[in-house]
């Protein structure tokens, strides 16, 4: 299992108009957003009992540590909703909430009323539609579905008066005619509602405030005290209008809150409860409570009953969930890769608050089992001597706490192989200083050039080409410096494409940004503008609002990013990806082929497809440039020839990147192409053409 994956098992996809069933579509939203801003990995997929093997296979390969069960309806109905329950136990992965059994009797109203009686716990009377049950002449009586939860299909029309236990049982059936659900009758309770929410501890229940629904000016208007699906869910109606919840206990209510609470309490042991319940009661005016629903998982929504009622005791949304996942067995808390700063927990803080807690020092890390021992310390620190080491808790969240080979931990942890090099391997094999005609601009191609604005990034990439220049003091990009660039672009006609680069870009604060983007956009020969930036996968949270406005300004500008592993896409970088491509910004991905992170068909493939999920066109497949210090990530490239292979015609044509090996010696980009392993040179050398028409020999093996 993997510790920091939570997967999220929700109601199957189905075209519906009823608010409560699009509900839980919205309940998984919050539940994701809020496990990711707790460092979780989250996934979410919909329960098909007809599914069931491929679901299994699919939930088995991802190997999640947790599963939130959120599973309501089958279907569009309650009454199946425990197979989930059964799908989960025989799945053995640890899920939230109540058991299949405990779920199956609960939302079967008759069960659990039949179930309450024999274990001499109040329940108002009731009649089933075969007629069994009890008949008050009379009282009157509310119509309501056996299987569906509390609102459904209650209206004004539910509450119903009948001389006799025939007339009664004729109106159920018409009652379950018109509306599609299996009814019966139960006796009506005029008086007041509570609500007890239960939160698991070590398997005991703990009793949450209570709380009750006042219906305001019910009585002055005739209207009885029913809470029906019009108060749940119809803005502007009466009952939506009227009714409120209230956690304000009434003066002599003492000896009723305590009969609530052992009521609620002997339920939760009578049905095997689990995590997190909700028991509702209605009070008659002698003060006799009765139960009148038991809701297993119920709803988890920020304003919802439980959330609410924890609320009132300081405990708010993220820890309601981390305890009730606590209750399946998982804690949350260990989730997290390291605690040695808040920030670390809360990936939606603000992206300077992330930067400004940048993890810069490898005795800021917490070891993998394994590397604790000083001297592997030492070597890291010996390494970020050379290269300098930062990481932003959002991205060092992201890694497996106790794998030492994990592909997110491998990219930013300094490793002593940085610190040995072949003999080919050079700082800068692009020679791009040499095609610098001012500082931080290159012009290596006619058309186009590259502007460096910033040398410093969110995350010192340990596979970086720049390792030579990132993250240094003594390397720096000021306006001046930026400024001498932008003039040479203005004094070169020929440059219709502006590259902006770094370090990142994204580094820079808005207004600096703002300022070069609209400077670039004064000179009229420069067609497009481009960004190559790491922030949607190392920090998202810099993809802000006011961020895109500022880069749809300067349109056309392109976006290139460079997710190297699917772990990277979470909830906060597929929204910061959202946010952009709903901008109207065409998105690009260049990943670096890295062995042992991403050189295996299955990652790459899953990569691939995470990124045209998410409307990021894979663009270039890097090889590892000849750069002094990251040889140890290097593939041959006959390796990378043979992944391409796997895609090329396996896969949609537009999740194909173009595999790019940068020449030695400032040689420029060549595409390389699977065609070229059938050339099988006996030496294992083959030659490619540059741009400028140049031979160059490479070899396969190297
Ligand atoms: S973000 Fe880009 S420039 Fe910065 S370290 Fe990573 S690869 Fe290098």
């Amino acid at each position: 299992m993997n510790p920091d994956r939570i997967l999220i098992l929700h109601d199957g996809y189905y075209d519906t108009q009823l608010e409560d069933l699009i509900d839980n579509r919205t309940e998984v939203k919050t539940l994701a957003e809020t496990l990711a801003n707790l460092g979780c990995l989250v996934d979410q997929m919909a329960f098909d009992p007809h599914e069931a093997h491929a679901l299994a296979d699919r939930i088995k390969s991802w190997q999640p540590a947790l599963i939130f069960n959120l599973v309501e309806t089958i279907d569009g109905s309650g009454q199946l909703a425990h197979l989930a329950c059964s799908f989960l136990q025989l799945l053995g992965i640890p899920y939230t909430g109540s058991d299949a059994w405990s779920m199956q009797t609960t939302v079967n109203k008759l069960v659990t009323k039949r179930i309450l009686a024999g274990a001499r716990l109040p329940t108002p009377a009731w009649l089933e539609p075969d007629g069994e049950g009890e008949f008050n002449p009379g009282l009157r009586y509310l119509i309501k579905p056996v299987f569906e939860d509390g609102s459904v299909a209650i209206d004004r029309n539910s509450l119903v008066w009948c001389t006799d236990a025939a007339q009664l049982q004729e109106k159920i059936k018409a009652r379950s005619a018109e509306t599609g659900y299996l009814c019966f009758a139960e006796q009506f309770i005029d008086g007041r509602e509570f609500n007890v929410s239960l939160l698991g501890e070590t398997g005991e229940p703990v009793v949450l405030p209570l709380a009750e629904m006042e219906f305001l000016g019910f009585s002055e208007s005739g209207m009885a005290t029913v809470l029906n699906y019009d108060a749940k869910w119809t803005e502007g109606s009466f009952e939506y209008e009227h009714i409120q919840r209230t956690f304000q206990p009434r003066p002599g209510d003492g000896t009723l809150r305590d009969e609530l609470v052992r009521i609620a309490k002997s339920c939760w042991k009578l049905f095997g409860l689990r995590g997190y319940a909700r028991v509702d009661f209605r009070v008659d005016d002698t003060g006799q409570p009765a139960v009148i629903e038991i809701n297993t998982n119920p709803c988890l929504e920020p304003d919802n009953g439980i959330s609410a009622a924890a609320s009132q005791v300081g405990i708010d949304f993220s820890a309601l969930i981390s305890r009730i996942a606590a209750e399946a067995g998982v804690s949350l808390q260990q989730q997290s890769y390291g605690n040695k700063l808040s920030v670390y927990q809360d990936t939606t803080a603000n992206w300077q608050d992330q930067l400004t807690s940048r993890l810069t020092n490898p005795t800021d890390l917490v070891p993998c089992p394994g590397q604790e021992n000083v001297q592997a310390l030492a070597e890291a620190c010996a390494v970020a001597a050379v290269y300098p080491m930062a990481v932003t808790p959002y991205y060092a969240n992201l890694a497996q706490p106790d794998n030492p080979s994990c592909p997110i931990r491998r990219q930013y942890v300094p490793d002593p192989a940085e610190l040995e090099h072949a003999q080919d391997e050079v700082d800068d094999p692009l020679e791009e200083e040499r095609y610098s005609p001012v500082p931080g601009l290159i012009h290596r191609y006619p058309d186009r050039v590259l502007l460096q604005v910033s040398l410093e990034c969110a995350v010192y990439c340990r596979h970086c080409s720049r390792k030579r220049k990132v993250g240094r003091s003594s390397e720096r990009m000021t306006m001046t410096t930026i400024y001498q660039g932008i003039a040479y672009i203005r004094a070169h006609p020929e440059v219709r494409d502006v590259l902006l680069s770094g370090g990142d870009p994204l580094m820079l604060s808005d207004d600096r940004l703002a300022q070069i983007l609209t400077e670039i956009r004064t000179i009229s020969h420069v067609e497009v503008i481009r960004i190559g930036t790491r922030m949607p996968v190392v920090l998202p949270q810099r993809i802000t609002p006011e961020l895109v406005k500022i880069l749809q300004s300067a349109k056309p500008l392109w976006l290139n990013t460079q997710f190297n592993h699917p772990r990277e896409f979470t909830f906060a970088s597929e929204s910061a990806l959202a946010r952009l491509a709903d901008a109207g910004i065409p998105l690009g991905n260049q990943t670096v082929l890295l062995k042992g992170i991403n050189d295996s068909p299955v990652v790459m493939r899953s990569l691939l497809h995470h990124l045209v999920k998410n409307r990021v066109r894979p663009y270039y497949l890097y090889h590892c440039d000849f750069v002094r210090g990251v040889g140890h990530f290097r593939t041959t490239i006959r390796a990378g020839l043979r992944l391409m292979q796997q895609f090329q015609g396996h896969t949609s044509g537009f999740a194909v990147p173009s595999y790019i090996i940068d020449l030695p010696h400032g040689g420029g980009k060549v595409a390389l192409l699977a065609s070229h392993l059938a050339l099988n040179p006996e030496n294992g050398r083959i030659e490619v053409e540059n741009f400028e028409g140049t031979c160059y020999v490479l070899d396969l093996d190297r």
